[in-house]
């Protein structure tokens, strides 16, 4: 409806010397990271080797009440995640953690991220008589694990095996009856951090927002290829498939990931400011005032301020509270779906030569709304700059940047063309190539869905249409 990307899952996992309430650690862990998914969440407790685990639709608050994580019990050691439908869609059986009991014991996967191998898997394990539960890529690597697992002596060899069979973007935790593991696939294209508490827990967590919420103090990220094991004897590391480059996702700092948070030693704040700053140097333009589009539109409108000297104002208001119950508006309500989700601050833009800086433009559609609102509160002008190069491919890595023929700059649409369509006075994107500058890195990032240059073969990978699943579902 809104014509915007999600990210779609956010991982996060407690390890405490003695019995807690981890349940709540985990929950308060999942509140900071529902900005990564807001479909379905769940949590699983380990209690000297017993599972309990309640999982979902809906946001944390809405499925967790202190009565469910009363009978989550206390326990050493708890996973959780939130979910955005990823490949597989939306299906009860796909919502995380997922829990298995197999020959050797139990575990409790959570997974962020997207595989590029999901049906080969499945299929090489179907012919060999497995039944899966689910339609998720997440099943398939418990699976990878599983089956190593029965051939070696401790998971995390069976993690070191099956990681070379399992393709794509996998950032996960695993909680066996003894010990967490997390792993991150060896371009580590989603993020994931180590913190630890005072009392000597463990926290790993897809952002060091989450860190932060129950008291850890970061420690470090999980590296690209890195299986980290925490146990009663503390945290140890397998490097065998880590390698020098890594491809982190270029787009968490632009877009998913919270301000807060530091990936990979990175502010995303800063990046973002920086963002803004190229944007001026690339793109100036005389303004009276510059405005961001919540929420990661404020950062890099702050950035094209200090770097232009134009006073930098506060021209939306965003309604936080439009969750999965807001009823689908008919097509001819659309705009005013948009007036319910942004309101136009009319004292900042009266009059005004107007910047409006944005993260993305996918189908253009919410765009030329929000440039619309602009006009309708009295822009003179109105210049769209984009803190993104533009949309040229889809993702395959865990996000849902769409099927290349909904993206409006796949049409063949020059850049003027689309300022028309959007409305704007003027249009301009982050040049692609300055996107290393975000975070001082010359490469070490995927920019596949703004170059086309993945760092894995895609070509055998599918992609959904996500307006088309939206409604089919
Ligand atoms: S293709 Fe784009 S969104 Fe996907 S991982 Fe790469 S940079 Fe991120």
């Amino acid at each position: 409806m809104f014509d915007e990307m999600h990210e779609e899952c956010g991982v996060f996992g407690i390890w405490e010397k003695k019995t807690a309430d981890v349940a709540s650690s985990v929950y308060f862990g999942l509140y900071a990271l529902q900005h990564r998914g807001q479909e379905s969440c769940g949590i699983a407790v380990c209690d000297d080797g017993v599972f309990s685990h309640k999982k979902a639709d809906g946001l944390v608050s809405e499925v967790f009440s202190r009565k469910e994580l009363d009978r989550l019990g206390t326990g050493n050691m708890a996973v959780g995640h939130v979910r955005y439908s990823t490949s597989g869609g939306h299906n009860h059986n796909n919502i995380q953690p997922l829990v298995i009991r197999h020959i050797k014991g139990n575990m409790a996967l959570v997974h962020n991220g997207n595989l590029i191998n999901t049906e080969e898997l499945r299929r090489s394990f179907e012919l060999s008589g497995a039944i899966f539960h689910g339609t998720s890529d997440t099943e398939a690597i418990a699976y990878s694990i599983v089956r190593e697992r029965l051939e070696c002596s401790s998971t995390e060899e069976a993690v070191e095996r099956a990681i070379p069979n399992i393709k794509g973007a996998y950032s996960c935790i695993l909680m066996t009856a003894t010990k967490l593991i997390a792993f991150r696939d060896p371009d580590g294209f989603r993020p994931l951090c180590i913190g630890v508490t005072g009392d000597g827990a463990y926290v790993v967590a897809s952002e060091s927002c989450a860190l932060d919420t129950v008291g850890a103090k970061f420690l470090r990220d999980v590296r690209a290829g890195e299986i980290v094991v925490i146990n009663d004897e503390g945290l140890h590391s397998v490097t065998t498939h880590c390698r020098k480059k890594e491809n982190i996702c270029i787009f968490e700092y632009i877009y998913f990931a919270r301000p807060d948070s530091v990936i990979e030693g990175k502010s995303v704040h800063t990046a973002r400011l920086k963002a803004g700053e190229i944007l001026w140097e690339s793109s100036p333009v005389n303004a009276d005032i510059v405005i961001g589009v919540p929420d990661s539109g404020l950062d890099a409108g702050l950035g094209y301020s200090r770097a232009s000297g134009i006073p930098y104002g506060t021209g939306f208001i965003k309604n936080k509270y439009i969750g999965r119950s807001f009823i689908q508006p008919s097509q001819n309500q659309r705009e005013s779906a948009v007036k319910i989700k942004l309101n136009v601050i009319k004292e900042t833009i009266c009059g005004k030569r107007v910047v409006m800086i944005d993260d993305s433009i996918v189908r253009g559609t919410t765009c030329a709304r929000i440039v619309r609102l602009l006009r309708e509160a009295g822009a003179k002008e109105v210049h769209v700059r984009i803190s993104s190069p533009p949309f040229i491919h889809s993702c395959h890595f865990g996000t849902d940047i769409d099927s290349e023929e909904n993206l409006i700059a796949c049409h063949h649409k020059s850049i003027a063309e689309i300022a028309e369509y959007i409305g704007a006075d003027s249009l301009a994107y982050l040049p692609v190539e300055s996107l290393g500058r975000l975070i001082d890195s010359e490469d070490g990032f995927c920019n596949g869905c703004f170059s086309g240059k993945y760092p894995l073969d895609v070509s055998g990978a599918s992609c959904k249409n996500k307006f088309d699943e939206k409604i089919h579902r």
